[in-house]
């Protein structure tokens, strides 16, 4: 096998025939039956003039040879009938939860997953409701239910992390559940709304079908602690129909960043959290066809899909930049409680609808935090300055389900106040408000500086037919749950492992479910370990994998 990069125009990158061909000529072969190949990495230069797609691709000697291309993949094996497997509690179906869960099986432990929420059928009931009537169930919602706040997301899977054989993993796993083929090799790869239920849902059968255990409608109210000496452990968790549920391993908790009484409760039986930056805004949305001219310089080749765009600017020491773009799709209500109007945004997988958003976010910290300190260094003020920021969209919004408060981005810029809005996607309706009134002072003016900073980058954004809607606030967790480097066990509380988004170890799906797979090998490790320096000395354990996961 080889590997060639090639810079070709998009025309024959993305049309599987045309690149066959020119494969075959390029490699000088007889016919194209001697080609055997496969896509690493195809992404497009949207920058250069005209555009180029770049590709990574191996290159096969035989038929036999590219079949043999080692897979990445999980081991997944059925527990043993004997009930003799360990279990570990894991708090949250989302996508830490979830592959928390595949990973505990590929190590002979058995997961019990205990989600809010419902299942992703009778979920989109709920959606539907929030989106046609505005009326919020606080435990089936865009965050809260099977699959957690990834499911009706774009399903973009792109990740900072670095950890390339996990992520693959990742990915073949997604593949594996239904996902499309080509999140192995887009640059960019995302799943869509439309697509990504049915995938959780074999994800969640999977995990029934090899001795895993997953309930519903089954909230986490309370801990099971136990207190020997000065050492207080975690034993189990409580639900909110009074049933204990006890682990062997620990507890993995994966309650997602909007899960605000999860924090009070870890606050309240004093185990130590923090307040944590996180970033606030609104969503920009744009007509599509508007982003694909700017961004390919003209009309949009009919091989490429929707143009998207990532900016990012400094205003008075502080980022401003766009966040989870939604190229052909939608600004949904993101709120988890009734009296708060939270926006995000997904698309379909084909990103075939007529418009474009993005969260435009800028960060905030304790500064911003500051006047809802109850006390010195309380952890919650930056959850209280969230929920301040949410509660006023209700109110500018008209005080009516989710309605969400807007302006069209030319008068958000200048400040003027205007009963008129552009078109919008946002179902359950908007309410022209000023959105200065609503954001703080510290965030309305680095944004509006923001916005004119691309302006300037990308020539056609400041569009009149542009429209911001608020507020993005949930862009990542308020508080962070702190854990061991190593260990990642809480520092006090022993067989807690905090997990993913909400306990501020991961942004997105794909660095949600790494950070699943880290927390279970980290309570595995523990679990093989007779003392704690054994454990703080043992490396992970990597040939359970059939590619160094983590490595
Ligand atoms: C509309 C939308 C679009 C998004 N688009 C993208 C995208 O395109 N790409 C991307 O990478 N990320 C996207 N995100 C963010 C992404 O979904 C999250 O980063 C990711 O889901 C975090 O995973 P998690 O498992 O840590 O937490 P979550 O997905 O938040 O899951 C937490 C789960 O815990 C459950 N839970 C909470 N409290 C309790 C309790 N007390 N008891 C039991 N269960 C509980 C919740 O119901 C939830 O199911 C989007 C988010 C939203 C809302």
């Amino acid at each position: 096998m080889h590997i060639i990069n090639l810079d070709l125009p998009p025309q024959v990158a993305f049309d599987e025939q045309r690149l066959r061909d020119h494969l075959v000529a390029h490699l000088n072969l007889k016919s194209e039956s001697e080609l055997f190949f496969k896509l690493i990495k195809r992404s497009l230069d949207a920058r250069r003039k005209p555009l180029v797609s770049k590709l990574r691709i191996a290159i096969y000697e035989s038929l036999a040879e590219e079949q043999q291309a080692q897979s990445n993949g999980l081991m997944l094996t059925p527990l043993s009938n004997d009930n003799t497997a360990k279990t570990l509690v894991i708090v949250g179906a989302g996508p830490a939860g979830l592959f928390a869960a595949l990973r505990a099986l590929s190590l002979g432990i058995k997961p019990i997953v205990l989600e809010r929420g419902e299942d992703v059928r009778s979920r989109r009931r709920a959606l539907a409701t929030l989106n046609r009537q505005g009326i919020v169930n606080p435990e089936s919602n865009y965050c809260f239910g099977e699959g957690g706040a990834g499911t009706y997301s774009d399903g973009k899977l792109y990740t900072r992390s670095k950890k390339r054989g996990s992520i693959r993993a990742i990915l073949e796993l997604l593949v594996e559940h239904g996902a499309p083929e080509n999140i192995l090799f887009e640059a960019q790869p995302h799943i869509g709304t439309n697509r990504l239920p049915k995938v959780i849902q074999a994800i969640r059968e999977q995990i029934k079908n090899l001795g895993g255990e997953v309930h519903f409608n089954a909230k986490v109210v309370d801990f099971l602690i136990e207190q020997r000496k000065s050492v207080r452990s975690l034993k189990g968790v409580i639900l909110n129909d009074g049933r204990e549920i006890e682990a062997d391993l620990g507890v993995v908790l994966a309650t997602g960043h909007s899960a605000r009484d999860i924090f009070v409760l870890l606050a309240n039986q004093q185990i130590e959290i923090e307040a944590k930056p996180f970033a606030l805004g609104v969503r920009v949305e744009h007509p599509q066809t508007l982003i694909d001219q700017i961004q390919y310089h003209g009309q949009r080749p009919v091989e490429l899909g929707s143009a998207a765009y990532k900016l990012v600017t400094q205003v008075k020491d502080r980022g401003v930049f766009s966040f989870c773009m939604c190229p052909g799709g939608i600004i949904a209500p993101a709120s988890t409680a009734p009296g708060e109007v939270v926006v995000n945004g997904w698309s379909p997988y084909k990103r075939n609808g007529r418009f474009a958003n993005s969260g435009v976010v800028v960060s905030v910290d304790q500064k911003d935090f500051q006047p809802f300190q109850e006390g010195a260094n309380d952890p919650l003020a930056g959850m209280r300055f969230q929920a301040s920021v949410e509660k006023k969209a209700f109110e500018f919004g008209g005080s009516q389900g989710v309605t969400a408060p807007a302006q069209s981005l030319l008068d958000f810029i200048q400040r003027k106040d205007r009963d008129e809005l552009p078109d919008c996607s946002y179902v359950p309706g908007l309410k022209a408000a000023p959105l200065r009134s609503v954001l703080p002072s510290s965030v309305e003016q680095r944004l509006r500086q923001g916005f004119k900073d691309f302006g300037q980058r990308l020539k056609g954004y400041l569009s009149p037919q542009a429209i911001v809607v608020g507020v993005e606030s949930r862009t990542s967790s308020p508080v962070r749950i702190p854990r061991d480097k190593e260990s990642l066990e809480h520092p006090e509380l022993k067989g807690l492992f905090p997990c993913g988004e909400g306990a501020g170890y991961a942004g997105g799906i794909i660095s949600a479910a790494l950070d699943g797979f880290r927390c279970v090998e980290a309570a595995h490790i523990k679990s093989n370990c007779r003392s704690d320096d054994q454990w703080a000395n043992i490396l992970i354990d990597y040939t359970q994998y059939k590619g160094g996961i983590g490595s």
